[in-house]
């Protein structure tokens, strides 16, 4: 039977978060957190495919404690475990480090089912990298299948997936062997409302949390902080576009006004260039 592990973060809710002007940093306490929305898309895709091929899903996050809730929301799209690795020491992992911290527990969640296939979202809305998924899949020797848009065959007897991968100008037709990493898009699916019984189920449910010292050959030196090579050097915030005005009323009111700019702007054109401008 397949098992499928989707790794799932959760995130301040960047369409309403406030920077700090000072440090040009997120103020992460001015929004909510939320289900990296990459990430719902990755555990709808894996509540598809156990309801196609059979299976259990298991979902990991790597997070502080509060994050139970994201993993309660993967139980109410219909997950059926989730994982979480929650410890001071993780605290502070870039790509690198939190790459190698998911490994560990995947390893360790191995051991209880092997994984048949991980699922990533294609990234995340705080961090934006898209590096964990590959990153993931590089330390476990295992296919990373990036942009995926459709899963179209799973075969378990002869161990392969089919999958298409979203280019700039259509998709490609990808076999892999499995166990392989997917990292999703979004227009994979559509996340559907949670049906009363996965709710409940979801109210009730308490994760597996593992710290380090519960993972197994863990090097605390690639964990958190110590494990991060990234550096950031500099924050700046993107300067505001200045100009423009704002058209008011409604859509035929908008209309007329954005025809009188345009009129204005072609007579203008015609004085300064000669012609009529058009
Ligand atoms: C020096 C430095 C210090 C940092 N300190 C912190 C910090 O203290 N706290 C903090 O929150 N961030 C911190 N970050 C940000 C951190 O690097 C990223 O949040 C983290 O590595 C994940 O990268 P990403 O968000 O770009 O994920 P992406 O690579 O964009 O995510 C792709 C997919 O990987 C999976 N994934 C990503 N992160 C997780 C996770 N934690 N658990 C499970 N699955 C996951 C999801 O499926 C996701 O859709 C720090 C970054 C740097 C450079």
């Amino acid at each position: 039977m397949l098992h499928i592990v989707a790794c799932i973060k959760q995130v301040p809710d960047t369409k309403i978060i406030k920077m700090n002007p000072k440090t040009n940093t997120m103020d992460r306490a001015s929004a909510p957190a939320i289900l990296n929305p990459y990430d719902a898309h990755a555990v709808e895709e894996a509540v598809r495919l156990k309801k196609r091929y059979g299976g259990t899903v298991s979902v990991l996050t790597m997070g502080p404690p509060p994050a139970v809730k994201a993993i309660k929301k993967c139980i109410e799209i219909g997950a059926d475990e989730g994982y979480m690795i929650s410890d001071r020491a993780f605290a502070g992992a870039d790509t690198l480090a939190t790459s190698y911290a998911l490994t560990k527990a995947i390893e360790k969640i191995s051991k209880i089912k092997p994984v048949d296939l991980i699922i990533c979202g294609k990234m995340t809305i705080d961090g934006d990298t898209g590096q964990v998924g590959p990153g993931i899949a590089r330390r476990l020797d295992m296919p990373p299948l990036t942009s995926v848009n459709m899963v179209k065959e799973i075969n378990m007897e002869e161990g392969y997936a089919v999958v298409h991968r979203k280019l700039e100008d259509g998709y490609e037709v990808i076999q892999s062997t499995m166990p392989c990493l997917m990292s999703v898009e979004k227009e994979i699916n559509e996340v559907p409302y949670s049906s009363m019984t996965n709710m409940l189920k979801a109210a009730r449910y308490q994760p597996i949390i593992w710290a380090v010292a519960d993972l197994e050959d863990v090097e605390r030196t690639q964990l958190g902080l110590k494990g991060s090579p990234t550096i950031v050097s500099k924050v700046w915030a993107p300067t505001k576009p200045s100009g423009g005005e704002m058209l008011e009323g409604d859509a035929a009111k908008q209309t007329e006004q954005l025809l009188n700019i345009l009129l204005e702007k072609k007579e203008l054109f015609a004085a300064v260039k000669g012609g009529d401008g058009s």
